[in-house]
Formats: structure tokens, sequence, C-alpha cells
């Protein structure tokens, strides 16, 4: 597979994948699977690649998928009829459970069977999880159901007892550092290490840590900018351009002022500087906040994030909080 093809990001995890693929070229597929791995391990990626495995018009002689017909683009853009995830957006309840056996139900359409994915399952309990026992015991269609957990010990006992588990493990940190190298090459020797530190073995959390920090996540800048905007040198249009340039989350904006107000209390003993703002550019910033301040300035940095989550527009949304900002400047 190149790069661009399913697949490719999953590293490091090819004893539970061949253990998969084997299971499946014999034709003995387990109709349920635990792929058990800390966060950031890969678990969807894995789950794909099952998914690709099963769906293949035409798989290599190893039963994997080839990353390049219909159904496995289908696989990796979300799209394919046969394939569902569910709890992506935080629930997994008994509504989700009949609906997997709804969709079971209606009969694969050219495909082996139908994948579906449950994320975070373990909070799958009760009444979900008997329901989801129910399906897998009397099948309406051929089904594949791969639960994903990090805590394959929460998953219902009966539940666990008919599942094949799947563990994912670290992966050495220079293999993680290498991948990362292919996988983004424009990233900075120091940014890469930062992240292959912060992954720990588990892959997924070094390309998130490169996320959090995306190029222009310059705290010292995003300290300024608040300096700039509670004394006054800066106007609102200003601030919402430095803003979102320099801190690319709102979050980040938070956390420079959580900082600079655990600076101006004394309290560094007790609390760690989380922002990555220098001391010099806290201590600028630690005269003008105050609690007044975070009340504020705080939520609206929250509604923010959800709105970008939500997809408002970033460049009216960092105007609504440089405008708080500002309001928020006179003295208490
Ligand atoms: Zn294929």
């Amino acid at each position: 597979m190149t790069d661009d093809e399913c697949g490719a990001r999953l590293l490091g995890q090819e004893a539970p994948l061949a253990q998969a693929l084997a299971a499946i070229r014999r034709g003995r597929v387990a109709q349920a699977q635990i792929l058990a791995g800390a966060a950031g391990s890969g678990k969807g990626l894995l789950a794909e690649a099952i998914a690709c495995a099963l769906l293949c018009e035409s798989p290599d002689p190893q039963g994997a998928g080839c990353g390049r017909c219909l159904s496995c683009q289908g696989v990796c853009r979300g799209t394919h009829p046969n394939l569902s995830w569910i709890g992506a957006a935080g629930k997994v309840g008994i509504d989700e459970a009949r609906r997997l056996r709804r969709e079971a139900a209606l009969s694969p359409s050219g495909a082996r069977c139908a994948v579906f994915v449950v994320e975070a399952a373990e909070r799958l309990t009760g009444p979900a999880a008997v329901a989801l026992l129910k399906t897998l015991e009397d099948p309406p269609a051929p089904v594949v159901i791969l639960l994903l957990t990090e805590h394959p010990d929460q998953l219902e006992p009966t539940l666990r007892s008919r599942c094949l588990v799947l563990r994912l493990r670290p992966v050495g940190t220079e293999s993680v550092r290498r991948w990362l190298s292919g996988l983004r090459p424009e990233v900075s020797d120091a940014r890469r290490e930062d992240a292959v530190r912060a992954a720990q073995g588990w892959p997924g959390r070094a390309l998130a840590r490169l996320e959090d920090a995306a190029p222009g996540a310059d705290a010292d800048a995003v300290g300024q900018a608040l300096c700039d905007a509670l004394d006054g040198t800066a106007g609102p249009a200003r601030t919402a351009a430095v803003l979102a340039e320099a801190a690319g989350s709102p979050a980040r904006v938070l956390e420079v002022l959580r900082d600079a107000l655990v600076l101006q209390l004394g309290l560094t003993e007790d609390i760690t500087l989380c922002s990555g703002a220098s001391r010099g550019a806290l201590r600028a910033l630690a005269p003008h906040v105050s609690r007044r301040l975070l009340t504020r300035v705080g939520p609206a940095c929250l509604r923010l994030q959800e709105g970008l989550a939500a997809n408002v527009s970033a460049s009216l949304g960092w105007h609504i909080m440089a405008n708080r900002l500002h309001a928020s400047k006179a003295p208490c």
C-alpha cells in the first residue's frame, strides 16, 4: 500500500492484524472481536484494515485488503454501505444496539458480510450488551462486530466470552520516529522529538501532539497578543487575527491565561505550567489577569471551541472572542 492508501498509517500492529487475517483466510472469521489497546494505539485503523480484508473485491494472498478497489476505498472514506461505526457520538446504548440489529438484518449488498465497529465498547453495558449478544446468537445475516476498547476487562463478561481478543501493543520509540518522519516530513526535528516523547509508544498520540502544537501555535505570541489587548495597545480586530494565527485553538488562550494566573498567585510550586509560554511572557501578562477576566473570557473560549467544532466561521468566532476580551479589560 502507498501512504495514501487505507491502513498505511497503522504502525506496529502486525501481530493482531495477522491473527485476524489468518482467521479470514481459513474462513473462520470470529463474529465478534475485541480490539483492545490504549488511546492512540491504532484500534480504529486496525478495525479499518480488518474491514478492508472482509469486504475487499480482490484481497492479496495473505488475505489483506488491496487498498485500491471500490470496497477498500469505501471503507477508508467511511462510505461503504456494509460498514457502520457506532458510538462515535458518545452513545452506545440500547438504541444503538437495536440499530445494529436492524441494519444487520438488511442483507449485505453483494458483500460477504456486514461489519460493525463499536467505539469505546466498554460503555456497552446492561440492556445494550444483551441486545448485542442476541444479534450474535441469532444473526439476521452474516455480521462481524469489532468492539474497540481501552478497557476490555470492563466489558460484560457474557459478551467478552463470545469474542476473539486482539491486543494492540506499544511500538518502539525508533519505529514511531521513522513512521512520523515518513508521514509528516515537513515537521521540524524539535517538534518531532517532542511528539515522539509524548507518544510513549502509541503512534496516535504522537500525531495528536503535533496537531495540538500545530505550526503557529506559539504560546509566547498568544501571551503578547493578550497583553496588547488588555493594555489597549491593540484593537479587537488585531487581537482576533493574532490569536487565531498564534493560538490555533481557544484552549491554548485559556492555558496561557491560566498559567499567568498561576504565576501571579505564586502557585508554581504546586501547579505545573502547561501552556508552553515562557516565564517572561507570563510575567508580562500576569498583572492583567484577574478572576473577573477569567470568568468572562473562559466561557467565550469554550463557546468558540464548540463553534469551531461545529464549523462556524473561525474568523467571526475569533472576533467575538476578541471583543469579549477587550470588554473585560476594565479594572475590577
Ligand atoms: Zn480491495
